[in-house]
């Protein structure tokens, strides 16, 4: 097999449609040099032979003489050769895999500096201080991901060997009263490499290789093993990528930006990734290697005026600072935007003022960046209409949908500190110091925000279950910047004037000392961080006006109808703002509970002869006629589906004793005879007890009154002149023949209400189609009711056989041992549940071809259920008025893509 692809000088072996072989990053260099951009010369080793690699252990018998026939290529372009004592070549060994994962594998720079090369690189650069700079790097990076990370050596937080380094760093630093890594002097860096590989012998037991074959080899395998360390595999479970994909390695000459004052290296976007702004954005450091911009270690400086922000905002930018060299920069952004036709996230280095890219890849944005992004290279003509709607993702929408801190009570808070503003939203919860507290407290039901100094790649698990992250170091580019805004969490960075403790758990500014617990609010959209609790408001998507251009754009493709599950006039308005198209499920148990009604519900239930029973159930029809009067008169003249008493009565007993003796009291029963009766009520299974048009076929004076509610608040609103559409609902219907009792009930309701109020009703009479028995028999159904509408969720219990309110306790080791893919009340079980579906469509529609099918379940707003919604031919999805927007879009996708 070809196990090794070269680019350098204007020529490639692959391109950017080699992202499956080469990586996402191997498959950009390649690109970015045939398009001749100034990339130093490299080559990737495949992605194939990782997973060779995984599987045997070994490297093909090809890949020694491949490597070194591309070695030789690069030395021949840089004229310099790999371990020479005169002009060596340096090269980088870095991960890439076909999906980007930020920071979550390995690398290693200044590859092939050993006691041997040292001098020659010297003479060369004419910079020792240069030279042992690169040098105590490498031994950091190779003792840290080579000796340690990938031979499974054991380390407790904070123990590991890069800490220990790290220590001596900060240790020489203190001795020598200097605050930066810079203004150490060429004496210190070497006392400090000798300090370094001491430790590293007594810590490691083994001695820091001075062989540039050895370092080149033992890199390339510990990058291909970081494929499977801790926080690579937490990441790929977390964002769904499959672990036979393995990771590519790119092995490319060196160039540093660290060679003195006309060197620097930076981090940019081509918009501006928070607020999607087309405008070039980003951060360089002068005299610097990349490390040093994505590590976050010192505060990066504004590319341009437009990058100015928070801390940043006095420092120099490239653009005043290297005028020419920014112009070329420039040249190359614009480029590369128009060559991939989406916003780049490119990494560069200036060595003795000539610019080199490092890398091009697609740039993660946040969900107002998204939406503005698509809507603007649309209406430019760079894109067209499919296209923009694909670059949208569900969870962009889900994000800006996210609250924001009411500003009126935020702005009488006093701001504890101030940071960059990575993240998008507001959010509020109690801090934890590590990534394991934070997973841990969040699994107890706690808010939290996790504070670090700075966070890296092992702590993703952490921040994946914090509401928001707060660091003390960073730019927009650091790690917890990038992680956060690919999960549109949010996220503030680089807060320099917090001190953090995570031994003695407290976070300090100026006077205030918090500790673990203490409650925090951060605005990811200013950076501000207050003491303490502020309200959250819901977003206002309605100033948005790319958000509108977007959903215009979504209803052009879309062709599955889009409704809402609502149960009050508030949710209902709501839903219409975002766009639903009707009701798709009005639960009218929800109802009940008010206290001016739950006295005659229980009444009700309690009731032991059908005259009592009617007699407090017909308590009920005025509220009930009053809820469906507004909900009915918002969302005319889109339908409302309204579903008859489902849950099982019990629900509605009371639990506690002070409720029981009022409700004995109330009834005028003895308290024993009451007890009883709550006894005789109590079911085994109730979910699949007496429910569903099981009550109303056993006391059909329940499906009287709510039929008689729902027509007599239609027939006052027609009266009106308004155009209400009620949609009766049964549910839980497994045969035709309860079906067939409970229309009777409803259809002689309105044939009442008809008569009584003189007005002609236009309603349909459908059901719910939730049981297997359902599905089985949907033709026979199909003859007799008007519409179907599938309830997902009791369908996937009762096609499983397992409680939806009880799978929590064990689906984490059907998780875990990949029994199920995912929890099939969040995302349709295609196979099982959507089987039955299929048969459900294909049988209604055998007997009735304009049968009006919807779902109303959970998954009626889960992205990837639409998708298949979309493909069963059903017409319409339901979901919750916050989700409205998502199914909207997704459909669209569904159909475009
Ligand atoms: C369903 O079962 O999918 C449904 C919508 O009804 P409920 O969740 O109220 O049982
Ligand atoms: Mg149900």
């Amino acid at each position: 097999m070809k196990t090794v692809y070269f680019f350098g000088d204007g020529k490639a072996d692959g391109s950017a449609s080699d992202k499956n072989m080469l990586g996402g990053k191997g498959a950009n260099l390649a690109e970015m040099t045939i398009l001749g951009i100034p990339v130093p010369p490299g080559f990737t080793i495949s992605t194939d032979v990782c997973a060779y690699f995984m599987q045997t252990g070994k490297y093909p018998t090809e890949l020694t003489n491949e490597v070194e026939n591309n070695l030789r290529q690069i030395e021949n372009i840089m004229g310099q050769t790999f371990g020479d004592c005169n002009s060596p070549l340096l090269v980088s060994v870095r991960s890439g895999a076909r999906q980007s994962m930020p920071g979550m594998m390995e690398t290693v720079l200044n590859i092939g500096l050993t006691s041997q090369t040292i001098p020659g690189l010297i003479q060369k650069s004419g910079d020792e201080r240069f030279v042992y700079d690169a040098y105590r790097r490498l031994i950091t990076m190779y003792a840290d991901v080579v000796m340690e990370k990938a031979t499974d050596f054991e380390t407790r937080e904070g123990e590991g060997i890069r800490e220990k380094l790290e220590t001596h760093l900060e240790n020489i630093k203190l001795k020598k009263k200097v605050k930066k890594d810079a203004d150490l002097d060429v004496e210190d860096l070497k006392c400090l490499c000798k300090n370094f590989k001491e430790t590293i012998k007594a810590h490691l037991g083994k001695d820091f290789p001075d062989d540039p074959y050895t370092q080149l080899w033992e890199g390339v395998g510990a990058v291909f093993k970081s494929w499977n360390g801790k926080r690579a595999t937490h990441y790929r479970n977390i964002e769904k990528i499959p672990s036979e994909w393995g990771t590519a390695v790119n092995i490319q000459a060196m160039v540093f930006g660290n060679m003195g004052k006309d060197s620097a290296t930076g981090v940019a976007f081509t918009r501006n990734p928070a607020t999607g702004e087309n405008k070039f954005y980003g951060e360089w450091l002068p005299n610097a290697q990349g490390e040093d911009v994505v590590a976050g270690l010192r505060t990066p400086n504004p590319l341009n005026e437009s990058s100015r922000i928070g801390d940043s905002k006095n420092l120099l930018t490239l653009e005043k600072n290297m005028p020419t060299i920014y112009a070329k920069l420039d040249v190359i952004q614009r480029r590369l935007e128009a060559h991939y036709n989406d916003m780049q996230d490119i990494e560069f280095t200036i060595q003795n003022g000539e610019l080199w890219m490092l890398q091009t890849r697609i740039g993660k944005r946040n969900g107002v960046a998204a939406i503005r992004i698509a809507m603007e290279m649309l209406e430019s003509g760079m894109i067209e209409e499919k296209t923009a709607i694909m670059r949208v993702k569900p969870g962009h929408l889900d994000e800006i949908m996210h609250p924001t801190l009411n500003t009126d009570i935020e702005k009488s808070f006093p701001i504890l500190t101030t940071g960059l503003p990575a993240g998008p939203g507001g959010a509020s919860g109690q801090i934890v110091f590590t990534a394991d507290d934070a997973e841990n407290w969040h699994n107890n039901g706690k808010n939290v925000i996790l504070v670090r100094k700075e966070t890296s790649p092992e702590d993703v698990h952490g921040m994946y279950a914090s509401e928001a992250i707060l660091t003390a170091r960073g730019g927009m580019t650091s790690h917890a910047a990038l992680v956060a805004r690919g999960w549109g969490k949010c996220c503030v960075v680089g807060c320099s004037e917090i001190q953090i403790s995570a031994i003695d758990k407290t976070l300090s500014s100026n006077r205030t000392i918090l500790k673990e617990g203490d409650w925090i609010t951060l605005n990811g959209s200013t950076g501000n961080v207050y003491e303490g609790k502020i309200p959250l408001k819901a977003a206002n998507l309605q100033s948005n006006s790319f958000f509108k251009k977007l959903m215009e754009l979504a209803d052009k493709y879309k062709v599955l109808g889009v409704r809402t599950n609502a149960d009050s006039p508030i949710e209902a308005k709501q839903a219409l703002e975002f766009g639903a198209q009707g009701i798709g499920l009005c639960r009218t148990e929800h109802m009940f509970f008010n206290p001016e009604r739950i006295m005659s519900m229980r009444e009700m239930i309690i009731a032991e002869n059908e005259e009592d029973r009617r007699k407090a159930i017909m308590e009920l029809l005025s509220h009930q006629k009053s809820d469906f009067y507004k909900i009915l008169k918002t969302m005319a003249p889109y339908p409302v589906t309204i579903r008859l008493l489902d849950p099982p009565l019990h629900e509605f007993l009371p639990q506690e004793n002070s409720q029981i003796q009022e409700l004995a009291q109330a009834l005028k029963m003895s308290r024993n005879k009451l007890d009883a009766r709550i006894e005789h009520l109590h079911e085994l299974n109730p979910m699949l007890g007496h429910r569903g048009c099981r009550l109303g076929i056993s006391y059909p004076e329940i499906t009287e009154m709510q039929a008689r509610a729902i027509f007599e608040a239609t027939a006052e609103l027609i009266m009106e002149g308004i155009t209400p559409y009620p949609e009766v609902m049964v549910p839980l219907v497994g045969s035709v023949a309860e079906f067939i009792h409970q229309r009777k009930i409803i259809d002689s309701m309105a044939n009442q209400v008809q008569d009584e109020k003189r007005v002609k009703i236009d309603y349909l009479v459908g059901t719910m189609i939730e049981l297997p028995r359902a599905c089985a028999t949907a033709d026979e159904i199909a003859k007799e009711a008007q519409f179907f509408s599938f309830g997902t969720n009791d369908l996937t219990q009762t096609t499983f056989g397992l409680s939806r309110d009880d799978i929590g306790s064990f689906l984490p080791d059907y998780l875990e041992q990949n029994i199920l893919a995912g929890d099939p009340f969040q995302s349709i079980d295609e196979d099982g549940v959507g089987s039955l579906i299929t048969m459900g469509v294909e049988k209604g529609r055998s007997v009735n071809a304009t049968l009006k099918i919807g779902i109303c379940g959970e998954h009626g707003g889960d992205p990837e259920s639409i998708h298949f919604f979309q493909k069963s031919g059903i017409d319409y999805v339901s979901c919750s008025p916050f989700r409205v927007p998502i199914a909207r879009l997704v459909a669209a996708q569904a159909r475009a893509g």
